[in-house]
C-alpha cells in the first residue's frame, strides 16, 4: 500500500464504540478494572492509555517497525532510548548529532558512566575504528542539521552489525514519509515528532520505535518508569498533524529543490548545502536510502552581516528556531542551534559566519523565490 493511504488508514481510527472516524480523546488517568485478579490493557494512563496508543501505532506503522512509544519531546524520545544502557557501556555518536542530544550525552549521561565518542559519520573507516571492546551501539543522524551531511545508513549498519552493535536513528529531518531507516537495518528509529511528524508548530511530542521485541521491551520499560509520555491532548494533536504529512512532505520538499536550485545561482551565495541538488557530495548515497532531499536546507551569504541583512527583509519565513512546520522557517545556526560551539568549533564543523538554515513550509514557492531574491537585493547596503 501506497504511504499516502497508508498514512490515512493508521491516523484514522475508528471507534468501536461509536464509530467516531476519529481517535476519541481519553482523558482520564485511571481506568475501571472489571477483574480482580487480572488488570485489563489499560490501567494507569502513564504505563499506556488508547489515544497515546493510537498515535504509537501510527508511528510505528510508518516507520516499518512493529511497536512505537511517544514522548513529550523529541529530547524525552532520545534521552529514554539511552536510558536503556547502562554504567560501562560506550556509544559512538555522529559529531553532527543535534544540539540537545550533545548535552544529554555530554552533560548528563556522562555523570551515570555511560560513555561516548564523536566521529563524523561521513567516513566509515573513522566510524569502525573509534569502536571499543564496550561500545554497544552507532548513534546517527542523517541529513544532519545544519549542513544537512548525509550518513550512509547502510554503510554504518554494515559496520555495526560486524560488531554485534546496535543501530540507532534520528530521523527527524526526513520523516517516514521520505526514509524508513528500519529498511536499512536500522535498530531503533527516533524523532523529534515536534518537526515534521507534528508538522505544525503547535506541540513537543518524540518518539522512539523498533521492530525488535527485546528493544521495545527496554524502551517500554523506561517510558513507563521515567514517565516522560506524550499527553493525551498532543497524542491526538500529533495524529491530526500526521494525516497530511505524505501531501506536506512532497510539496515542501519539492519546493526546497527549486529553492535549493535558485540559491546555487545567486550571486551573493557562496555555498548551498541540499542533499537533494545533484551538486550535493552524498547525492547518490541520499537517493539510494530517502525519496529526496527533503525540505531544509542551508546556504551560506557571505558573513554574519549579509546574513542579519537577509533576515530583516524576509517577510515570509519566521526567523526562529525549530523546523518542519507548515510556515517556512529561517533559523541562524551560530547564535541559534548551535550557539554553545566556540566560533573555531562552529567553523570545523561546518558552521560558517554566513550560514543560515531554511526550512521549507507550504507557502507559493513562486513567493519564496520572491521574497528572497527582494531581500538580496539589500546586501551590501548600510
Ligand atoms: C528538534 C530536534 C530534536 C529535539 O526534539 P525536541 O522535540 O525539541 O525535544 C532532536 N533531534 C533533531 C534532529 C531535532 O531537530
Amino acid at each position: 500500500m501506497d504511504d499516502l493511504t497508508k498514512i490515512l488508514q493508521v491516523t484514522t481510527t475508528h471507534d468501536q464504540l461509536t464509530g467516531a472516524v476519529n481517535t476519541p480523546i481519553q482523558l482520564s488517568a485511571t481506568f475501571a478494572q472489571t477483574d480482580f485478579d487480572n488488570l485489563g490493557e489499560f490501567d494507569y494512563a502513564r504505563s499506556g492509555n488508547p489515544t497515546r496508543l493510537a498515535a504509537e501505532n501510527a508511528v510505528a506503522t510508518l516507520e516499518h517497525a512493529t511497536h512505537g512509544y511517544l514522548f513529550s519531546s523529541g529530547m524525552a524520545a532520545i534521552s529514554s532510548v539511552l536510558m536503556t544502557f547502562s554504567a560501562g557501556d560506550h556509544i559512538v555518536v555522529t559529531s553532527h548529532v543535534y544540539g540537545g542530544t550533545f548535552r544529554v550525552l555530554t552533560d548528563v549521561l556522562s555523570r551515570f558512566g555511560i560513555t561516548h565518542t564523536f566521529v563524523d559519520c561521513g567516513e566509515l573507516a573513522d566510524v569502525a575504528a573509534a569502536i571499543l571492546p564496550n561500545t554497544k551501539a552507532i548513534y546517527i543522524e542523517t541529513p544532519s542539521n545544519p549542513t544537512l551531511s548525509v550518513t550512509d545508513i547502510a554503510g554504518i549498519v554494515a559496520i555495526a552489525k560486524a560488531h554485534d552493535l546496535l543501530t540507532i536513528a534520528d530521523n527527524t529531518f526526513m520523516s517516514p514519509a521520505l526514509q524508513k531507516p528500519l529498511d536499512f537495518g536500522v535498530d531503533i528509529v527516533v524523532h523529534s515528532a515536534t518537526k515534521f511528524l507534528a508538522g505544525h508548530s503547535d506541540i513537543l511530542a518524540g518518539a522512539a520505535v523498533t521492530k525488535r521485541d527485546d528493544l521495545a521491551e527496554q524502551i517500554y520499560f523506561i517510558q513507563n518508569a521515567v514517565g516522560a509520555t506524550l499527553s493525551v491532548l498532543d497524542s491526538w494533536i500529533l495524529l491530526r498533524g500526521m494525516k497530511t504529512l505524505g501531501v506536506r512532505m512532497a510539496q515542501a520538499s519539492a519546493s526546497a529543490t527549486q529553492l535549493a536550485a535558485w540559491l546555487t545561482d545567486q550571486p551573493q551565495v557562496n555555498a548551498v548545502h541540499y542533499p537533494g541538488s545533484p551538486t550535493h557530495p552524498n547525492y547518490q548515497v541520499q537517493l539510494t536510502q530517502a525519496q529526496n532531499g527533503g525540505a531544509v536546507l542551508s546556504f551560506d551569504v557571505g558573513s554574519i552581516e549579509n546574513a542579519r541583512q537577509l533576515v530583516k527583509h524576509l517577510t515570509i519565513p519566521i526567523y526562529s528556531v525549530s523546523l518542519g512546520g507548515v510556515e517556512s522557517i529561517i533559523s541562524y545556526p551560530p547564535k541559534m542551534s548551535h550557539a554553545e560551539l566556540s566560533e573555531d568549533e562552529q567553523v570545523a564543523s561546518g558552521i560558517t559566519p554566513g550560514l543560515l538554515r531554511y526550512s521549507v513550509g507550504l507557502e507559493s514557492i513562486t513567493d519564496i523565490i520572491a521574497d528572497l531574491a527582494n531581500a538580496f537585493s539589500y546586501l551590501g547596503e548600510e
